[in-house]
């Protein structure tokens, strides 16, 4: 089963590595990315993909410690022993931090080092791939990214997830020519990363029924094309995630297969909406909280788990309140855009410093709805709430299942288990989906002035915390 869904997952992937398609939905979907490699012994097969895209001249490996000797290191060997011509540069975590950073210093140091290379080869997993795809795309050189732990959708992406002047943001770049995935080298990485890639896989429930919920409600962008592809990277995972968490070579190349997958995606639809919702909202919130507080972040995809499963639950305590919605009390009680964007810029300048603050403040009050346009957006839900569900229902999971399948593959369910106290996960329910322009069911939940009044239900019913959320 495992192995047959696994090739269903590659043998799409090459479809789309080779595919334009002009879709109904207005845009261009493609991938730069040429060469997928899933499998054991993947990384011996190095100088032959990189002589097969034509690259040639000098190289530069971009790791650190860890990646490596997990990997890098063989990987240079292997290079230099085909005559590769490639210098190598271990990434340190800045002064007063305690982990590498995807942020503008290492990614300018990988820009001077780099100077004169045609190509640069990325050896690591979330934070080395994004410093490897933001400075590739700025000296406009290509890439090919050496997998070291199946943790992130985040290796095929149009995206990187970068730190910048202290706010975490996705901004676009270029996807890798190729990706290497060696199953012996992915093994040996710490199993909590696995589990950390099931929950940025299973991320894509939840994310995409916030992109449809975007879509109906303000008419953002949709693609069903694509919406289908990214269930697809999952559907077949979630079969195998007690074979994944256990860490059975096949089990492993079809997680890798899905993440590929989710990420091409991604990449196609040029946006993350597909599998970056509410969930990833609340976890670039505690990515910050943790940077400012001196601690060490967890995993991206463990906390994406949590908090997705606080959307979730969101999801399924606010529907049923809908029909008691007074769509001209709330319009009229609405704050101004000015009291709004008070709010937000005095909860976050003491987070991120006024500059960076003043930036989130003007991305919130972008997608902040006052008077006609609010009413519209709300009466659409409001005088039809199970014609709005009945749209999102095909992407929903249940909270329910989640747990189940957050259980299986040994993910965290509590906030503790990250490291996260109470107040910093309620101010990310609060205030996280003012990072971003994009409209989840956070942002519902407080147009329909109910956010504030279904969060200790909604932490509670999640299991989130190990005591009821009660102040
Ligand atoms: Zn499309
Ligand atoms: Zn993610």
């Amino acid at each position: 089963m495992t192995s047959n869904n696994y090739e269903q997952l590659i043998g799409s992937i090459r479809e789309l590595l080779a595919m334009r398609r002009r879709c109904p939905c207005g845009r261009v979907h493609e991938t730069p990315t040429q060469q997928v490699v899933i499998g054991r012994g993947a990384l011996d097969r190095l100088p032959q993909v990189i002589s097969e895209l034509k690259l040639t001249g000098a190289a530069l490996l971009v790791a650190d410690n860890n990646t490596f000797q997990a990997a890098g290191e063989q990987a240079l060997s292997i290079l230099r022993q085909a005559a590769n011509d490639v210098e190598e540069l271990l990434i340190e975590p800045e002064s007063g931090q305690r982990q590498v950073e995807a942020s503008e210093l290492p990614i300018q140091l990988v820009g001077q080092k780099a100077a004169d290379c045609h190509y640069l080869v990325a050896v690591g997993s979330g934070t080395i791939n994004d410093i490897a795809k933001a400075a590739s795309t700025q000296l406009g050189v290509p890439y090919v990214a050496v997998a070291t732990a199946a943790s992130m959708t985040g290796y095929s992406s149009g995206l990187a997830a970068l730190t910048i002047a202290g706010i975490k943001q996705t901004v676009p770049a270029t996807p890798p020519l190729a990706i290497i995935a060696d199953t012996e080298i992915i093994a040996a990485a710490p199993r909590q990363m696995c589990a950390a890639g099931v929950g940025d896989l299973l991320s894509r429930s939840p994310s995409s029924t916030d992109w449809k919920l975007a879509s109906v409600l303000r008419g953002d962008y949709f693609c069903p094309w694509i919406a289908q592809l990214a269930a697809q990277a999952d559907r077949q995972c979630r079969e195998a995630v007690g074979e994944i968490c256990q860490g059975r070579r096949d089990a492993l190349e079809l997680l890798m297969s899905g993440l590929v997958l989710a990420g091409v995606a991604i990449t196609m639809a040029q946006t993350s909406a597909p599998a970056s919702g509410g969930g990833h909202l609340i976890s670039h919130y505690w990515d910050m909280t943790a940077a400012t507080r001196g601690r060490h972040h967890s995993l991206h995809g463990l906390q994406v788990a949590l908090g997705d499963l606080i959307c979730t639950t969101l999801y399924e305590k606010l529907w049923p309140r809908i029909g008691e919605i007074d769509v001209d009390r709330l319009v009229a009680a609405r704050p101004p855009v000015a009291e709004f964007a008070r709010q937000t810029h005095e909860h976050y300048a003491p987070l991120i410093g006024p500059e960076a603050a003043q930036q989130v403040t003007q991305t919130a009050t972008s997608k902040y709805a006052i008077g006609d346009q609010l009413r519209r957006q709300l009466e659409l839900v409001v005088s039809e709430p199970e014609g709005t569900w009945a749209q999102l229902e095909p992407l929903f999971t249940s909270g329910q299942r989640l747990r189940e399948l957050f259980s299986k593959a040994g993910l965290p369910r509590t906030l503790g288990e990250c490291g996260i106290s109470l107040e910093e996960a309620e101010c990310a329910y609060r205030f996280a989906s003012r990072l971003r322009d994009r409209y989840t069911v956070l942002d519902l939940a407080y147009d329909l002035g109910l956010l504030d009044e279904l969060y200790e239900e909604v932490f509670t019913e999640a299991g989130v915390v190990s005591q009821p959320a009660a102040q």
